[in-house]
């Protein structure tokens, strides 16, 4: 084997042009993978070998045997499930956190790792219209934010009610009513699960999705009186629409609930002067989940917990340990998250954010919804029998034909097709096709390519 620094020379240079080769490839590459996980799984071969191979040898295999499987969720032709891309700066950034390896749970760990935490998070507060001392945390997607969010929730209202959970666990303690919109994300029920509160309490929504403020009133009237927490949304990932924060967060809080804000990619909203209304009234909430991998478009795994006192956060995700060098002047990393040990996440972020500024933060957001807008208009004027089924006020567009079985047939050609993906999904008790622009790189061609293909597959 060569010496350290030249393995090191080789590996990169290799991953560095493959990396290259497949961002190039993504303008007119199919979206949809070329060969199946079998077919990837032979290519790399199952045996583990019994010895050492040369570092750029390993990358070229890995390389040559996924190309094949991998689906193009980074192109601008993507509109599945609500996923984003990645910024330039934000990519190059994550390789360099990766390159650094640092252990970005403490400041004495990686002092650089925490600067970049402190001015990530500054700027998450102030872009998202959050308050400015509010505790932010970088843990790995939406799911464990609202896990993060949802616990200090859930020690918050038991304190309230006399009960220490961090010290008396939850067989015995007063029990916590948790209600949430009838067409919440799944994500925060499981969160709730683990943290051991069961399923929420659904409250009926409108015909977009949004939970209905007098639902909510009845529902706060008639159940026992008790610890409560109210759990919002910021982007329903079929409408796109946003819970009426305005008239239920004060209607919460004046039954003594805490108020939780799911918003994985909605919460963005704020960024924009001509979004920014969706989300208002929000800032009035406890705590907020968004993702960073989703509208903001920095690579996987990035999600952030914001909760609007840090005691609270802190109280819910630390623990003591002599050797962990912490400042008790200052919450360090690993106090604000599920994770000990782990890598400078913040990095992408202040990267993405660093490169867009203010107004090009604004100008993606509005992007996505204008693309959006100009998928439903197309939709409209160009697919035979397709019907727009939901009010198009953010980033998502939902669509139907005639009858279920010919929306799944249209659906099934389009993935054949392999110009665009689209994902499959039932709304309000009919198939739907869903499309959700989350990625920065898309173009009015690439709309139109969705058009198209769709105009196709119905044709
Ligand atoms: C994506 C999403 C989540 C879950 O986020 P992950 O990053 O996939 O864990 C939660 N809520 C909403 C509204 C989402 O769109």
């Amino acid at each position: 084997m060569s010496a350290p620094r030249e393995s090191f020379d080789a590996a990169l240079d290799v991953a560095h042009e493959r990396a290259r080769a497949w961002l190039e490839g993504l303008d007119e590459r199919v979206v949809r993978a070329k060969t199946d996980a079998g077919s990837v799984a032979a290519a790399l071969g199952r045996e583990l070998p019994d010895g050492p191979a040369d570092p750029a040898d390993v990358v070229r295999l890995l390389a040559d045997a996924a190309e094949p499987g991998l689906v193009a969720t980074p192109s601008g032709r993507f509109f599945g499930f609500v996923i984003g891309g990645t910024l330039p700066a934000a990519l190059a950034a994550d390789w360099l956190v990766s390159a650094w390896d640092q252990n970005a749970a403490l400041r004495a760990a990686s002092p650089a790792g925490t600067a970049v935490d402190d001015i990530a998070a500054a700027w998450l507060l102030d872009v998202l219209g959050l308050p400015a001392d509010a505790g932010v945390g970088f843990v790995t997607g939406g799911t464990m934010a609202n896990f993060a969010g949802l616990a200090a929730a859930r020690d918050a209202v038991l304190a309230r009610a006399g009960w220490n959970a961090a010290q008396r666990g939850l067989a015995g303690a007063p029990s916590v009513r948790v209600l949430v919109g009838a067409e919440r994300h799944d994500s925060v029920d499981v969160a709730l699960r683990y943290l051991g509160l069961g399923a929420p309490e659904p409250v009926a929504v409108d015909d977009q999705g949004r939970l209905r403020p007098d639902a909510l009133a009845a529902a706060l009237r008639s159940g026992p009186r008790g610890p409560v927490i109210v759990s919002l949304q910021a982007g329903n990932i079929h409408s796109g629409g946003f819970d009426p924060f305005t008239e239920t967060i004060p209607m919460a809080h004046d039954a003594g609930a805490w108020v939780h804000v799911d918003g994985a990619f909605g919460l963005w909203a704020a960024a924009s002067p001509r979004t920014r209304g969706l989300v208002e009234g929000a800032e009035a909430a406890d705590s907020w989940a968004t993702d960073a991998h989703k509208t903001l478009n920095v690579p996987y795994d990035s999600g952030i917990v914001v909760v609007r006192d840090p005691a609270a956060l802190r109280s819910a995700m630390s623990y003591h340990g002599d050797y962990l060098l912490t400042d008790a002047s200052y919450l360090e990393p690993y106090e604000r998250v599920p994770e000990t040990s782990r890598r400078a996440r913040s990095v992408p972020v202040w990267a993405a954010l660093r490169s867009l500024g203010r107004s090009g933060l604004a100008a993606l957001v509005e992007g996505l919804c204008g693309h959006a807008a100009a998928f439903a208009d197309g939709i409209r004027r160009d697919v035979a029998g397709a019907e727009v089924v939901n009010d198009v006020v953010f980033t998502q567009v939902c669509l139907a034909f005639a009858d279920d079985a010919r929306t799944r047939e249209v659906g099934r050609r389009l993935m054949a097709d392999g110009a665009v993906w689209m994902t499959g999904s039932r709304w309000r008790g009919r198939e739907v096709l869903r499309i959700s622009v989350s990625n920065w790189s898309t173009d009015h061609t690439d709309v139109a390519r969705g058009i198209d293909a769709l105009a196709r597959a119905a044709g």
